[in-house]
């Protein structure tokens, strides 16, 4: 801008140019008239000293003396403009000036080529003093016209210098003006390039941020070009699978095209199967149904045939010797095991001979010495049977003391095996025929009681802690209808035969730890197992309750009552007691008295729902072998014999 500005500061600065001033002035300087011819010398001279200021000034100013590189810079600076002549009136590039920019402005040099003629005016005044000094001084006129030609000459100046001078002020000011609009056109100029510089910034950052997503792009791109590698193999190995599956897929298609004939094939075949098995089912209902009258008219049958035998059944057992060593036998077995003799040999009233008496009974079965638990078992199953069909069974076991009355109830300790008692047998038995009855929709409950009677006090034989509360037993009916119960008395419900053998091994315990604690209480009590039946067939709407009761009597001996004091007398009062009363109730039953005295004793009324009407009952009598017992297996034969002689009425099986 300086740079530009330069030529316009020139302009305004430089004195008035001079070289063409000279030229022009000369040319306008009045030219001596002929009519006043000087004298050669003189006039070249005067012509020569009228110069030579202007010369000198001229010199001095004069372009060519001055160093050639600063007219150089000057007419350098006007790059682009042709030297124009310095005639006002040819100056018409002046206009464009104003129109232009700045580059226009650089043509300052014309400006000041257009004041030269100033100067070229200005010339003439040094030298008017020496023509005036050169005119003789007679010559007035001369001088006086010289004065007058210089008067016109300045006033000329004067005035041109003027026009001039207004000429350059206007000049100056649109110079002004231009170097305004120039100025503004600068700050414009400034602020598009702050502009610009922000927008070259904002694009550099641009083309930062672009070029980093490139570089993001192009590793994702590298990504992008791995995976499209990896995609590819798996493509062809997907493809190579496919082509495999397709393969396959044929097969596959032949093979489900057999199998759909297959199909249809078993689908008609299935139908029929379906039909069949609708027949069947239908058949199997109605056998069903044939099975449960089956069932129900073998029960009828069973209980029939048990009422033919006899609904109070006496059995008789007689123990094998203990010691082995053999002995005079005191019994005969009749065949067909069903009399028993006794027999013995005592002296008769008439002398030294001696006589053989023989007491003949006869039971329903004599078991000889050598039967086993299975063979007794095997001719009471009959009786366990009812109780599963609804029937209250009793059995008891009555002799002497050591006769064998536990052995045949319970066994021996062990409660399996060959020597397994009645009460596991039976309990068997029943869980057995439960589980088949299940399968024609009969479902089972069972619940087990054990207790026993000593001196008319019930004692629990299932409580488990060693040193059991002392409770208060009592028998009751709790309603009408209910069956006849032991207050406080444990009712175990059990649901297998395992269970069953458990609780009577724990009773055997509890009656053994009885035995050490008084004298063998266990032969002068009476226990009693008592199972209770629930049965219920939902299907048919049929239930059926019962009891099935085991008993094993106290030892029926008789002591010599001259013997027997205190403890002992009052139990043997107590044992003889319950069993005359056991037989009377049989014989009330027989003889269908009104009144039955089961109140008379625990046992009796314990056992009150089992005796009678509604129930079957069996009596084992246990005779031992020996000579000595004779009197006692007497005894125990004539009280079986009385309770075999009673007919109980029909029972009836408990059923709803
Ligand atoms: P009770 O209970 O009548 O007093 P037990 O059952 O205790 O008599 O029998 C007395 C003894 O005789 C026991 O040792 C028992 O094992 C034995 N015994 C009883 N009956 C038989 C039998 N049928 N076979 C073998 N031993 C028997
Ligand atoms: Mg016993």
């Amino acid at each position: 801008m300086d740079e530009e500005r330069s030529p316009l500061r020139q302009l305004n600065e430089k004195p008035v140019c001079k070289e063409p001033a000279e030229k022009s002035a000369l040319s306008r300087l009045p030219v001596p008239t002929v009519k006043r011819p000087l004298p050669g010398k003189e006039q070249s001279a005067g012509q020569s000293n009228l110069r030579q200021p202007a010369n000198k000034r001229l010199l001095d100013q004069s372009d060519d003396k001055a160093p050639p590189n600063k007219r150089k810079m000057v007419s350098a600076s006007v790059v682009g403009f042709k030297p124009r002549p310095p005639v006002m009136s040819q100056r018409p590039a002046v206009n464009p000036v104003h129109k232009t920019s700045a580059a226009t402005v650089a043509g300052g040099p014309s400006r000041a080529a257009m004041k030269k003629p100033v100067a070229a005016t200005l010339k003439p005044v040094a030298p008017s003093g020496g023509t005036t000094s050169r005119r003789p001084g007679w010559d007035l006129k001369g001088k006086m016209g010289d004065m007058q030609m210089k008067v016109s000459s300045y006033q000329e100046q004067v005035r041109n210098t003027k026009t001039q001078n207004r000429e350059l002020k206007e000049e100056a000011e649109r110079a002004q003006r231009e170097l305004e609009n120039l100025r503004e056109e600068h700050s414009a100029l400034l602020n598009k390039m702050s502009d610009v510089q922000n927008k070259v910034t904002s694009y550099q950052e641009q083309v930062q941020t672009i070029s980093q997503e490139n570089q993001g792009l192009r590793e994702r791109g590298d990504r992008a070009q791995r995976e499209l590698e990896g995609l590819t193999l798996e493509h062809s190995a997907l493809l190579n699978k496919m082509r495999a599956y397709e393969m396959e897929n044929q097969e596959l298609s032949s093979l489900k095209r057999t199998l759909e004939m297959d199909l249809s094939r078993e689908r008609a075949l299935s139908a029929q199967r379906l039909q069949e098995v609708r027949e069947l089912t239908q058949s199997n209902a109605e056998q069903t149904d044939k099975l449960h009258q089956g069932e129900m008219e073998r029960r009828a049958l069973h209980n029939t045939l048990l009422e033919l035998k006899g609904n109070i059944r006496v059995f008789c057992r007689v123990r094998p010797l203990l010691d082995g060593v053999q002995q005079q036998s005191s019994f005969e077995i009749q065949p067909q095991d069903k009399t028993i003799v006794l027999v013995k040999t005592e002296e008769s009233h008439i002398g030294k001979e001696k006589e053989l008496h023989k007491y003949p009974f006869k039971f329903d079965h004599v078991f000889p010495p050598q039967c086993s638990q299975q063979q007794v078992f095997s001719e009471i199953s009959l009786l366990v049977q009812s109780a599963l069909d609804g029937y209250n069974v009793c059995s008891f076991a009555y002799g002497q003391t050591g006769s064998g009355k536990t052995y045949t109830m319970e066994g021996p300790d062990v409660l399996a095996g060959e020597e397994m008692g009645m009460i596991p047998r039976a309990v068997q038995q029943i869980f057995q025929a439960a589980c088949r009855l299940r399968e024609q929709g009969w479902e089972y409950q069972f619940t087990a009681s054990f207790l026993e009677i000593y001196n008319e006090t019930i004692r629990d034989l299932l409580v488990s802690n060693k040193t059991p509360k002392k409770m208060d037993y009592e028998i009751k009916r709790a309603s009408p209808t209910a069956d006849i119960r032991v207050t406080n008395l444990k009712y175990i419900p059990v649901s297998s035969e395992e269970e069953v053998l458990g609780l009577i091994k724990l009773a055997k315990q509890n009656r053994s730890t009885a035995r050490t604690q008084i004298n063998d209480v266990s032969s002068r009590s009476h226990s009693v197992f008592q199972l209770r039946i629930e049965g219920k067939n939902s299907a048919r709407d049929v239930s059926c309750n019962s009891i099935l009761s085991l008993v094993d009597l106290a030892g029926s001996e008789r002591v010599q009552k001259s013997q027997s004091t205190g403890d002992r007398l009052k139990e043997m009062k107590s044992i003889n007691a319950s069993l005359t009363n056991l037989g009377l109730v049989f014989s009330a039953l027989a003889s269908k008295d009104g009144f039955v005295p089961y109140r008379n004793s625990k046992l009796t009324y314990l056992l009150q729902d089992c005796l009678g009407g509604n129930s079957k009952t069996l009596m084992f009598v246990n005779i031992s072998p020996e000579i000595e017992s004779f009197n006692e297996s007497l005894n125990s034969l004539r009280f079986a014999s009385k309770v075999n002689e009673c007919v109980i009425g029909t029972a009836t099986a408990n059923r709803k």
